[in-house]
């Protein structure tokens, strides 16, 4: 193996060009030469392909969003579009190909090792929903972004006497959402991986009131449903004003945080390492610390479950 390709797909995550650089400088610490692709799978199509040399990835560590570019592209995920991938690959001469993205993109990455190309998947995603790693690249960054706007809108809760509703990213997983809720002790947590009880709800938020609580905080995941729905349900139940903030896409940008630039700086390496080891078709993670790697197949097929006894001491503090 001479030559590696790199490139990211899919949802961006911050934290993402720090493992670009980690995989760069650490493939050119071991003499492979590593050949950026851009926009993802599309540019592995059209051949959006050009070398990266280590002043390429300098000054990116620190932020937001890809040097590499990402998009998403229906065309890959068919047989035609996959072979045209792989053209291009050997075109430019590149023998083994790191992908960096989300369960999506680890799709695309299986596939390119079932046609015989060989390939490993980085996770990066804010949602934290990929099996097979305690945590991906970005989740961190967008837990902290979440954090830091529910302390801003408990401020003015607390002032107007408000009861607030706040949607997160997560359609699938629940991570972001409980993280955040735990994290800034929100009287109620929403997850798409558990029912809730629209009433215990009510009732609980009631006896707050009485208790002479000043404002209320329930964070919701996008999948359970519309925070504005939500919200005015809870406000047409209990009188209460009540107010909602879809937070959205500031959850995916901004500069990583030193937990994720070490996390994609740690990941990015590894993923080389397997490469040059003769691995293929696996997605590394991490897990109690420890690097691993799993078959992109099993993590594939196995789903991200969200902590149960993080979601219970949520509720057991929020009485
Ligand atoms: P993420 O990687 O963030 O989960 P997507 O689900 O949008 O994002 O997937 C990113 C890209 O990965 C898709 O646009 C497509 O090009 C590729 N992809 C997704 N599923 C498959 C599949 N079953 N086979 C091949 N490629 C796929």
């Amino acid at each position: 193996m001479k030559r590696i390709g790199i490139l990211t797909s899919g949802g961006d995550s911050p934290g993402m060009n720090a493992a670009i650089r980690s995989v760069v400088r650490k493939a050119i610490y071991h003499n492979l030469e590593v050949f950026g692709i851009y926009y993802g799978y599309a540019g592995l199509i059209n051949g959006d392909i050009k070398k990266l040399e280590i002043g390429s990835v300098g000054d990116i560590i620190h932020r937001g969003g890809t040097m590499l570019y990402t998009a998403r592209c229906e065309e890959f995920k068919t047989l035609d579009g996959q072979l045209k991938g792989i053209e291009q690959l050997k075109k430019f001469g590149i023998d083994a190909l790191v992908v960096i993205g989300g369960d999506g993109s680890f799709q695309g990455a299986k596939k390119l090792t079932e046609h015989g190309f060989p390939t490993i998947g980085v996770p990066g995603t804010i949602d934290n929903d990929i099996s097979g790693t305690d945590f991906t690249i970005g989740f961190d960054t967008a837990l902290n972004t979440v954090i830091d706007a529910i302390d801003k809108i408990r401020d003015t809760a607390t002032s107007h006497e408000r009861t607030y509703v706040i949607e997160v990213m997560g359609r699938d997983a629940g991570d972001i959402a409980l993280w955040s809720g735990l994290a800034d002790g929100a009287e109620t947590i929403l997850i798409p991986e558990s029912e809730y009880n629209m009433e215990e709800i009510i009732a609980r938020l009631k006896r707050g009131r009485e208790r002479g609580k000043k404002h209320s905080i329930i964070v919701v995941a996008e999948g359970v449903g519309s925070g504005v729905d939500i919200g005015k349900e809870i406000q047409d139940k209990t009188n209460f004003e009540t107010r909602v903030t879809v937070l959205g896409h500031i959850q995916r940008g901004g500069s990583p945080t030193a937990s994720d630039r070490v996390l994609a700086s740690r990941l990015g390496a590894y993923a080389v390492e397997l490469l040059i080891s003769g691995e293929a078709g696996k997605m590394v993670g991490i897990e109690k610390n420890q690097l691993v790697y799993h078959s992109i197949d099993e993590a594939l097929a196995k789903k991200h479950s969200v902590d149960e006894q993080m979601y219970q001491l949520s509720k057991e503090l929020s009485i």
